[in-house]
């Protein structure tokens, strides 16, 4: 039976992202979430929040939360109003990521002397490295190392200083389409493992445990659940990329690149690690979708620009081949190109791509935002 692809009759979601839900209209869920965040009663979720903090605000000196910031406009905005706004010591952490970029260690740079206290983790790059490219081959994620080690070394610094509560940005089931069901306060690991590391923790990480490789900074604790309250600040206040953009540039110095970033319009989100232009470029192989149309998503939402306006930039920018950062994937994975376009192949989607006999890059066999049928 054939199955239909459309897009999000308001913000060009397709209909081929993982877990998204739309209504009989043809909405997707984080536009009718977007709508409802505007009505929602948020007084309740504030009240939430500080009983929560309260909770766990610190009696003997200790540090009262945890927040993991790059550098980026999320995790500086968040730091900055929970230390600000409500009286809280957030510590700070990183994951040192690879490949990163000069604009992203500067922002990140910025955003520690604007007056944090902050700990930053540097995995082993060897081990980082391969557990990068495992990802890259069995999960079609070329991060996915460092993405572990997000919440692996922020669980870990957890249990071992004693500050349960950890905060992150946005829950993107919610904010940009998923299931809506995990809009809850608490994220347990279980959840961290299913949806956010998309269920391949255990495969890869036998991986290179089988390699005997180091990986405490790769290791989420297990059934350790009560001894983490982990949520996302998106549950608390009305999310808004663009307003913590603001925020984080005028509070935290956070500065942008001078060009676009690759594949999009928008030059201020993921500027600090270079394997993110792959990643999403992946994504578009697998899904139908890039990095244009999750950015044009959030325009669309916060009412900066309109669906077609949209559809112009996404069938302009979606889905370009990194030709330029190609040499430094190879080197950083090493691996051949042969090896590389192995990996993107098993990847690419076939019933939504073809591979140009001429160019041998993928090329879609759809237009953006018509319908049709797999
Ligand atoms: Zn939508």
């Amino acid at each position: 039976m054939k199955t239909k692809v459309f897009w999000c009759k308001s913000c060009l979601n397709m209909s081929t992202r993982p877990r998204i839900e739309f209504n009989k209209d043809g909405f997707c869920n984080a536009c009718l979430w977007s709508k409802e965040k505007k009505i929602f009663n948020w007084k309740k979720r504030i009240k939430e929040l500080k009983k929560l903090l309260d909770k766990y605000k610190s009696k003997n000196n200790n540090f009262d939360c945890l927040v993991p910031v790059s550098g980026g406009k999320d995790g500086s905005y968040v730091s900055y109003i929970l230390k600000h706004k409500y009286g809280m010591r957030p510590l700070a952490i990183t994951s040192r990521p690879p490949l990163t970029l000069k604009v992203g260690n500067q922002n990140l740079e910025n955003f520690v002397r604007s007056g944090y206290d902050h700990m930053h983790i540097t995995p082993d790059e060897n081990v980082m490295r391969r557990f990068n490219k495992e990802g890259f081959i069995h999960m079609g994620f070329p991060y996915y190392g460092w993405l572990v080690s997000i919440y692996s070394v922020v669980t870990n610094i957890s249990l071992s200083l004693k500050i349960p509560l950890i905060f992150y940005g946005e829950n993107g089931e919610v904010e940009y389409g998923g299931n809506l069901k995990k809009n809850t306060s608490k994220v347990s690991l279980k959840e961290i493992k299913r949806v956010f590391l998309e269920d391949g923790y255990k495969k890869v990480y036998n991986i290179l445990k089988k390699k005997k490789k180091s990986l405490y900074w790769f290791t989420l604790p297990e059934s350790k659940e009560k001894n983490f309250h982990i949520t996302h600040w998106s549950y608390f206040e009305p999310w808004d990329p663009y307003r913590n953009y603001l925020v984080a540039k005028e509070k935290c110095n956070l500065t942008e690149k001078n060009e676009t970033n690759f594949g999009t319009f928008t030059n201020f989100a993921q500027t600090d690690q270079a394997l993110y232009d792959l990643h999403t470029y992946i994504m578009y192989l697998k899904f139908g979708f890039g990095r244009a149309t999750q950015d044009a998503g959030i325009e669309i939402r916060r009412g900066a620009m309109t669906r077609d306006q949209a559809l112009n930039l996404v069938r302009l920018y979606d889905g370009a081949y990194p030709e330029n950062y190609i040499d430094d994937y190879l080197k950083y994975f090493q691996m051949s190109k042969q090896e590389f376009d192995k990996v993107l192949d098993r990847w690419a989607n076939k019933k939504l791509f073809y591979k140009c006999k001429k160019t041998k890059i993928w090329k879609p066999k759809f237009l953006v935002g018509e319908d049709f049928h797999i």
